[in-house]
């Protein structure tokens, strides 16, 4: 995953809020006029002060200039108190508006992802980043926001009141607070650090937890468990001990800053007797200089501690960009389009050359033809690269010399989705959407009618069983929770490709997952379906293999052999040498 610089994070976060971006500037308004307000009314306290000491000395009482400064102060109080509830529900609003449009990106990237992408990422790291990330980020704008911006404000503000009240004693603050920034900083940048790692092992815990689960039955039939225990006992403890770590350095932060605070409390009390003595300073700028010494204490040590949660929030946030930057299968603008009732079927590989990676080429050259209706059986052991053959197919990955071409048009110059279209895959690894089985037939032709969907069940020789359960086509399934057996599933997704009436099929020979009844019905299924299309056919039984058209065997990820099962016999190569040892293709 490519890393998100954090200080492009807000950048980032305004361009999300789109039109939203308004109404937060209106709320940070509000903020400045309200901390300014709270800052005012101690400057109104000393005004008080002197006031009431001039009324001591002079002994005339002035009760309407008391009133006045006193209502002054009750009003400061009022605006600055009284529009925080303004405040936090515009942060929410926004919050879940940034939200809601940054899930919207996710559920379409999700969809756009190359499929090298999902070939080498854990599903688990995806879902805490779309998910748990995403609520710290809308906590964090919510509930820190709202600290982090007025506690900022308001110790400007306050650093401005002071200056304006007295300069030197403003001086004591304006060099403490510099200090306490920057030991600050030093601690948050370490706990940045521990609050990324904390969240990197949580997205790995997640993923453990969805592949344990979702592997459940494998983990157990291959007496995992132990090892799989201990997988996650030892990323638990790891979580553990970082999230420790990360609490500990941010622990750190709150009692730097009281600190300095009082530091600085002191050497106001110092200064301020020493000025007032020596007729600097009136009573009432002290009183005004202990409230706000007072005052900035506070924003001071709630600053820290909102930076601190709010650092922890935007590498939740730099943790979705990176999941959002990551490549999409590019936008297209195909040269041809292929009209998927004329489509032939002739597949031609001419000197194609391929490697998952640039440095490790598996296929060379590699050139054949299938004609149209023909049956091509891929064979070769474990690794020998079919399911390779099956992703340049589809254009799932692309290829990196020669040409792949579909009746004669070069694959590169049609859309995927065109050319997705014109294939129908039914594979071991069956494919269940959490809908009804009608809606799970009718996913290879979403505007399918109920009469095709109940044509192409029984063409698939689905409709006894699904005849048999209690709400017939209507029946819910999912892929973790189905009444269906493995041998149904297959079943059930040859009715999808049928009804689609793809023009090349690819197809995986059932192998060990089902009974020899449902085999047979699987293979007869097969058949029907293949006449009349062209088919590679990741083969399994010699039946299938010698009644090909053409063999295609593979190893070593390249194609090796490419003929009839007459030709390759009389070629005495590999084919040949497994046709001999008598084992079938795997
Ligand atoms: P088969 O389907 O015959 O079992 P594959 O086509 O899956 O074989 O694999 C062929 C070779 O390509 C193997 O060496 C495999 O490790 C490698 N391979 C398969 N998929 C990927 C991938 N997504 N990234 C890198 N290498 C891969």
């Amino acid at each position: 995953m490519k890393k998100f610089k954090q200080k492009n994070v807000i950048s980032r976060l305004f361009v999300d809020m789109g039109k939203y971006k308004k109404r937060f500037w209106a709320v940070f308004a509000v903020i400045v006029v309200i901390k300014l307000c709270l800052a005012t009314a101690p400057k109104v306290i000393s005004i008080i002060t002197d006031t009431m000491q001039e009324f001591v000395t002079s002994g005339n009482f002035d009760f309407g200039k008391l009133l006045i400064q006193c209502s002054l102060l009750a009003v400061l109080y009022l605006i600055g108190y009284g529009a925080d509830g303004f405040i936090n529900r515009s942060l929410v609003f926004i919050s879940q508006k940034l939200s809601l449009n940054l899930r919207n990106k996710a559920g379409h990237k999700l969809n756009r992802l190359t499929i090298q992408y999902s070939d080498n990422h854990p599903l688990g790291d995806i879902q805490s980043r779309v998910t748990t990330d995403m609520l710290n980020l809308s906590n964090g704008i919510e509930s820190t926001l709202p600290s982090l911006l007025g506690q900022a404000v308001l110790m400007a503000a306050i650093a401005i009141m002071m200056f304006f009240t007295n300069i030197r004693l403003a001086l004591i603050y304006i060099i403490a607070m510099p200090v306490t920034f920057i030991g600050l900083r030093i601690i948050a940048k370490r706990t940045n650090k521990v609050f990324r790692n904390t969240n990197k092992h949580l997205g790995k815990m997640n993923a453990l937890v969805s592949d344990t689960y979702s592997n459940h039955t494998a983990v157990k039939a291959y007496s995992r468990v132990d090892e799989k225990e201990q997988e996650f006992d030892e990323l638990n403890r790891e979580f553990e001990k970082l999230f420790v770590r990360s609490r500990f350095t941010s622990g750190f932060m709150r009692p730097f800053s009281d600190l300095m605070a009082k530091i600085s409390y002191i050497f106001l009390c110092l200064t301020g007797g020493f000025l007032m003595i020596k007729g600097n300073l009136t009573l009432g700028e002290f009183t005004a200089f202990l409230f706000y010494g007072n005052m900035i204490g506070v924003p001071i040590s709630e600053l820290s501690v909102a930076f601190n949660n709010f650092q922890d929030s935007l590498s939740s946030a730099s943790r979705i960009y990176e999941f959002l930057d990551e490549d999409e299968e590019p936008e297209e603008t195909p040269k041809q389009t292929l009209s998927l009732n004329e489509i032939k079927g002739k597949v031609a590989f001419e000197n194609v050359k391929f490697g998952y990676t640039p440095d490790k080429t598996l296929m060379e050259n590699v050139s054949f033809t299938a004609n149209p209706g023909n049956t091509m059986a891929i064979v070769g052991p474990s690794g020998a690269g079919k399911t390779t053959l099956i992703n340049l197919l589809m254009r799932f990955y692309d290829i990196q010399g020669g040409k792949i071409k579909l009746d004669d048009i070069d694959i590169k110059e049609l859309s995927k989705h065109n050319l997705r279209n014109a294939f129908g895959m039914v594979l071991q690894e069956t494919w269940i959407f959490d809908g009804t089985i009608a809606e799970n037939i009718a996913f290879g032709k979403p505007d399918a009618t109920r009469e095709e969907v109940i044509k192409a069940a029984k063409l698939a020789y689905c409709d006894s069983f699904i005849e048999r359960l209690t709400n017939g086509y209507d029946t819910y399934i999912s892929n973790e929770n189905s009444a269906l057996s493995a041998g149904e599933k297959q079943l059930l997704s040859i009715a999808r490709a049928i009804i689609a009436n793809p023009k090349v099929l690819i197809l995986d020979e059932a192998t060990s997952q089902v009974d020899t009844k449902t085999e047979e019905v699987i293979t007869k299924a097969m058949q029907d379906m293949m006449k009349g299309r062209t088919s590679f056919i990741i083969a399994h039984r010699l039946y299938t293999i010698r009644n090909a058209d053409k063999i295609i065997f593979m190893k070593d990820g390249d194609i090796k052999e490419v003929g009839s099962h007459e030709e390759l016999l009389e070629k005495q190569g590999y084919y040949a040498q497994m046709y001999a040892s008598g084992i079938s293709a795997e």
